[in-house]
């Protein structure tokens, strides 16, 4: 059991985030945000996929007016990230954005962060800030010996200060970088320095292949550790599968019980059906379904059921058919063709 880091807790619309809620998944839409059907539609299936927030970009009055029609469509709260420019994020605010990811060292005059954090004030919403290890000040760089977890933590206490000035403490904070050590320290060091709620990712990781190793361990590391109070996988890639992602480093950790756990055997030479066709399609199929389950298909009978004893079924192969068991006891015998199907409807009956 994981003891989580004591946070503030904020809300980003009904969804709280810090004070030990369940950790969120949150990812970015790809689609132009004034495209107002197309927005929605790749919200939902992010839905579908486990999303718990989404932000997207506002890059004009026409995007942050797209807000609320969006709104009217989706379920889950959304996060306007707002650039350089305070009116749009005045405007996010007054058209039912549920946050604002910005950094106020970007808007320039202090006035003008003061009527942001007025209108967040006035709309109830919190603001993330965030410290990317390529945008660290020069300053700071100069300072503090170039981009390391020092330089990252007080660039990001600094965005804060800006904040707190006004009296806004409804922060969340980010401090990412494309290096996954240099990531995991950062939050560290940041973690024993303040208690606001965490965003943790690591930028920039790049495609699916190595995207998905660099956030498992830059994430989960800092999960295993308690650090850490919502998610967002970064990845070059349909925004769906970070979410898939997200939900799976959450899996693996039991921070998140919703949701099927497959396990299967690597194969070996005592494997004589195709269980890799087979595990693919059991993981298409499985991916949606809300039972909380452990699901074991395993190569062969020998060492199957008893490798797999802790799952709550499963199936073993054998040369042409396949048992299947459930909690280590065999409950039938089925040819390889009808394993799958015939797996999945016991899956089906059970609660
Ligand atoms: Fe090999 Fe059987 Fe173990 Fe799979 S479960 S790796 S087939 S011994």
């Amino acid at each position: 059991m994981i003891e989580r880091r004591k946070t503030k807790k904020i809300y980003v619309g009904d969804v709280p985030i810090g004070g030990n809620s369940p950790i969120t998944i949150q990812s970015m839409t790809n689609t132009d945000t004034k495209d107002i059907d197309s927005t929605v539609l790749q919200i939902k299936k992010l839905e579908d996929a486990g999303c718990d927030i989404i932000r997207m970009a506002v890059n004009d009055f026409e995007d942050a007016l797209a807000l609320k029609e969006i709104k009217k469509s989706i379920k889950i709260p959304i996060i306007s990230d707002i650039q350089f420019d305070y009116k749009l994020a005045i405007k996010a605010a007054e058209n039912q954005s549920d946050a604002i990811r910005l950094n106020p060292g970007n808007i320039g005059d202090s006035w003008k962060i003061k009527e942001v954090t007025n209108a967040c004030k006035f709309y109830g919403i919190p603001i993330r800030v965030g410290v990317n290890s390529g945008s660290i000040k020069k300053e700071f760089l100069h300072k503090f010996n170039g981009v390391n977890a020092l330089s990252i933590c007080l660039s990001a206490m600094e965005e804060i200060e800006l904040l707190e000035k006004n009296n806004f403490y409804d922060i969340a904070v980010s401090l990412k970088a494309s290096n996954v050590n240099l990531t995991i320290e950062s939050y560290r060091k940041f973690a024993d320095m303040s208690n606001y709620p965490l965003h943790l990712g690591v930028t920039e990781a790049g495609t699916p292949k190595n995207g998905i190793i660099k956030s498992s361990i830059g994430i989960g590391t800092l999960l295993s550790e308690g650090i850490g109070d919502t998610i967002r996988v970064s990845l070059t890639a349909d925004p769906v599968e970070e979410v898939k992602t997200g939900k799976d480093i959450l899996k693996a950790l039991d921070l998140k019980e919703d949701g099927v756990d497959l396990i299967s055997c690597p194969t070996c030479a005592r494997t004589k059906l195709d269980l890799i066709s087979i595990v693919n399609a059991a993981e298409n199929r499985l991916y949606s379904m809300n039972k909380n389950l452990k699901v074991a298909i395993m190569g062969c009978p020998v060492n199957g059921p008893g490798e797999a004893k802790e799952a709550d079924i499963g199936i073993a192969g054998g040369n042409g058919e396949g048992i299947i068991f459930r909690k280590g006891e065999i409950i039938k015998k089925v040819p390889e063709e009808n394993l799958l199907e015939e797996l999945l409807s016991e899956i089906e009956k059970l609660g």
